[in-house]
Formats: structure tokens, C-alpha cells, sequence
């Protein structure tokens, strides 16, 4: 079985991976590092989750520092796009990780904070800059970047960057860099428009395709609970205070929805907060900043805020809305199952989402389990994801799920660290505390 150590990836690197508790390579990383460290272009189809930030991290740091040279004033080495700001704090958070031994600079360039001491640190030349397409595209203009020089250009989230509307601002940034580059590409999805930017982006790629939707949603123990609209609040409320609930992302579909979930859990007692693109970056990331280190048990998100998001322990996803695009429950519900990690997803159906419920079963390929509920202080959701006998999974037909008494430790699973259960990749880390 290939390890990290097979790749000669340097040693400093393989240190970090150790560190982080990575033993085996994950399917991704199994196929794209040794391509990536041997220069070529790569078209990778996965979402995250699936380790793909190590799958081009530890091979770019490894061209990095095997060519060791100063980047020129105002210049990169290496950009990497990626659509939402806390998407490019992950990603360079990575890289500074499996980078720490390493003497390179690494540094993100995004809107809603000051483009001053972004300017300052541009100035001096970068080795690896993370970049959303906007914030970039004003460094462009005012002539505080030059990107003449990139030697490796990554497009991350690709399907994202379009539903973004960032199609034609990539097209500029493609055409400041350097024709002769090595180009990585990555989305979770090939609609039309993304397999035409792919064409003109990639020279003779390597093809790596990883987790096709429904294996994410195999691991994730899924339940849906029919409610009137107007009682979704109460329900949520009343579900959450059960401690089990330890790490909860909580999906709304719009922004001024998700401030009011809020509102009422905080009058309920249950301490929530939330994350769209109404509040500011440093909103932003202290929100994600609680739920990581555990002072916030729930966050509510809309899809654009947490798509990419990176929490690991999130021990329920909860669809207090349905989404109106099905392949969005998919992402979402993926929250909890990082890594090879099973989760519980609970999805609340009103009245009026039913089709959008019958879509999402369509996508996924399997009728959801349905739980009863009543909104009395005990909520009877046998929603226990047991780690030894298997969660109903997504690509058979499940059956709907009895009404039990449940388990007097915990009525909706085990503690986060209890639930693993052996996915495809049972080598894969979890754990509670985020990164
Ligand atoms: P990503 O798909 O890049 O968002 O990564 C998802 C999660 O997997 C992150 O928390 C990584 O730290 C973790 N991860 C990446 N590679 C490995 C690996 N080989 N073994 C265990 N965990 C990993």
C-alpha cells in the first residue's frame, strides 16, 4: 500500500503530515501527488472532504522548496483561487501547516477587510497566495500584484466559482499569468461551462475523479421529520437541547432566515450563531472560530457561507430549510461526514418543500427514513448512529424508521469521538476540535 513516505515528498513535510495524525493517503492524494510533483496539469473532480487540499498542498510546497528562489517585489510563486473567504483561510491554514519547517510565505488576499496591509505584504513577493477572484482582480487593477510570474495556478471549487458568477473575472486572472505553468484544477462537479474552462485552462491533464455524490451520502445517517413551517422553530429548539447535539450546523436557505433561527434559539436558551454574507469578515470568522474551538454548539449557515467550510466533529447537520437546488442537500449533509467520518443529518420538510424533498431523493437515489416527532419536551428521534451495526444507507431503499424508546445515554447518537464507523476510507482521522 503506498504511503506518504513512497511520494519523496521532503522529509520537513512528511514531519507535518505526521503531525497532523495522516497515516495513509487518501484516494485523491493516492493519484494526484506524484503528477503534481512531477509538473503536470491536473483535472481533479472532488469535493471537499476528501483530503484534496493535501492532494495539491504537499506537492506544490515540494516544487516550492526542491526550486528554492525569492519571489520578485509584488510577485507570486504559486495562486490559488478559491470562491469564499473562509475557503482561502482553510486553504492557506493548510499550507502554513504542512508548510511550518518550511521558510516560504504564504498569504490570503480577500474582500470585506482593509487592502492595505495586503498591498504591504504583496510588496515584498510571496510563495503562495490564496486568493478570491474580486479582491485580486482590484490588485490587478491598481497594480499592487503581478501574477507574470505564477508557476503553479490552482482553480479550486470550480462549480462554486460559477454558480458565484466568478466565470469571467477568472478569465482575466488566467490571462495575467505566464503561458508556460503547471495548472490544477478541481471541482465537484463538470457542468458545461466548467468542462469548456477546463479545456482552455489545462495542457494535457492527468484525469482524477474521487467520491461521486452519493458515496458522502453513505456515510451520513439521514433522517427526514415532517413539520409545519411554522413549527420548525420550536422543533429545532427543542432537539437541541439535548447535548448530543454537539457540534450542530444548522442550514437555512436565506440570510435574514438564518438571523432569525438564531434569534429564537438565543431566547430559547441555546446558544447559536450565524454565518452569511451579510456579516463581515470578522463576524464571520469568529463565528466559525466558536464553533471550531466548541464555545458556539450551533451555526447557522446559507449555503454560499458553508460550502467548503471545514469543521471537524460536527456531529449533526440539520436542513432547517431545503434547499431549492437538490445537489446543495448533498454538500450540506457532507459537512458531517469529513474525511471518511459518518454524521447524522436531520432534514425538517414542510408542507411546501415536498417536492424539493422528492428531488433531493431523486439525486441521491434513495427515499430518506422519516422520523415522527411530537414537540413535547422529549422528542422521540431514535436517530442513534450506533458505531457497530450500520447507519440505513443512502443507496438502498431504507425503511422508514420505527418509533423506539430511545437509549437512555442519548437519544440522537454517540459523542462525536464514538461515532466513526469504518467508511470506505477507514484510515481516514477524526476527532472533536477543529483545526
Ligand atoms: P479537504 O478535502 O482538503 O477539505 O480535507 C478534509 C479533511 O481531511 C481535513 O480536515 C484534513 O485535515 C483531513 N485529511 C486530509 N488528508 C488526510 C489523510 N491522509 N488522512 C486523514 N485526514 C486527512
Amino acid at each position: 500500500m503506498t504511503q506518504f513516505s513512497d511520494f519523496g515528498l521532503e522529509p520537513t513535510i512528511l514531519d507535518a503530515v505526521r503531525s497532523e495524525g495522516y497515516t495513509v493517503p487518501t484516494p485523491i492524494q493516492l493519484q494526484a501527488i506524484a503528477p503534481i510533483l512531477a509538473g503536470r496539469d491536473l483535472l481533479g473532480i472532488a469535493q471537499t472532504g476528501t483530503g484534496k487540499t493535501a492532494a495539491f498542498a504537499l506537492p506544490m510546497l515540494h516544487r516550492l522548496i526542491a526550486n528554492r528562489k525569492r519571489a520578485p517585489r509584488l510577485a507570486c510563486r504559486t495562486l490559488i483561487l478559491s470562491p469564499t473567504r473562509e475557503l482561502a483561510s482553510q486553504i492557506a491554514e493548510m499550507f502554513r501547516t504542512y508548510g511550518r519547517n518550511l521558510p516560504l510565505r504564504v498569504m490570503t488576499v480577500f474582500g470585506g477587510v482593509a487592502i492595505g496591509p495586503q498591498i504591504r505584504q504583496l510588496a515584498n513577493g510571496v510563495d503562495v497566495l490564496v486568493a478570491t477572484p474580486g479582491r485580486l482582480l482590484d490588485h490587478m487593477q491598481q497594480r499592487t500584484v503581478r501574477l507574470d510570474l505564477v508557476e503553479t495556478f490552482v482553480l479550486d471549487e470550480a462549480d462554486q466559482m460559477l454558480d458565484m458568477g466568478f466565470i469571467l473575472p477568472i478569465r482575466r486572472v488566467v490571462q495575467a499569468l505566464p503561458a508556460v505553468r503547471q495548472n490544477l484544477f478541481f471541482s465537484a462537479t463538470m457542468p458545461n461551462e466548467i468542462e469548456k474552462l477546463s479545456r482552455d485552462l489545462l495542457r494535457d491533464p492527468i484525469r482524477v475523479a474521487v467520491t461521486p455524490v452519493a458515496s458522502t451520502v453513505e456515510q451520513v445517517d439521514q433522517r427526514v421529520i415532517y413539520v409545519a413551517m411554522a413549527d420548525k422553530r420550536r422543533l429545532l429548539s427543542s432537539m437541541l437541547r439535548d447535548a448530543a447535539f454537539a457540534r450542530t450546523l444548522v442550514f437555512a436557505r436565506t440570510k435574514h432566515g438564518a438571523d432569525r433561527v438564531v434569534q429564537h434559539l438565543l431566547a430559547d436558551g441555546v446558544d447559536a450563531s450565524a454565518i452569511h454574507g451579510n456579516k463581515s469578515q470578522s463576524q464571520r470568522e469568529r463565528a466559525l472560530q466558536g464553533f471550531r474551538d466548541g464555545r458556539t454548539r450551533v451555526l447557522v449557515a446559507t449555503d454560499i457561507a458553508a460550502r467548503g467550510i471545514d469543521v471537524e466533529g460536527v456531529t449533526h447537520v440539520v436542513n432547517f430549510d431545503l434547499p431549492n437546488v437538490p445537489e446543495s442537500y448533498v454538500h450540506r449533509i457532507g459537512r458531517t461526514a469529513r474525511a471518511g467520518a459518518g454524521g447524522i443529518a436531520i432534514s425538517f420538510c414542510g408542507h411546501e418543500e415536498r417536492g424539493m424533498l422528492r428531488d433531493i431523493e431523486k439525486l441521491i437515489r434513495c427515499r430518506i427514513p422519516a422520523n415522527d416527532h411530537d414537540l413535547g419536551s422529549a422528542p422521540p428521534l431514535p436517530l442513534r448512529q450506533n458505531s457497530h451495526a450500520p447507519a440505513p444507507q443512502a443507496n438502498r431503499p431504507a425503511p422508514h424508521a420505527k418509533r423506539s424508546p430511545p437509549p437512555a445515554a442519548n437519544r440522537y447518537g454517540p459523542p462525536a469521538g464514538q461515532r466513526t464507523r469504518p467508511g470506505p476510507r477507514g484510515q481516514l482521522r477524526h476527532g472533536g476540535g477543529g483545526r
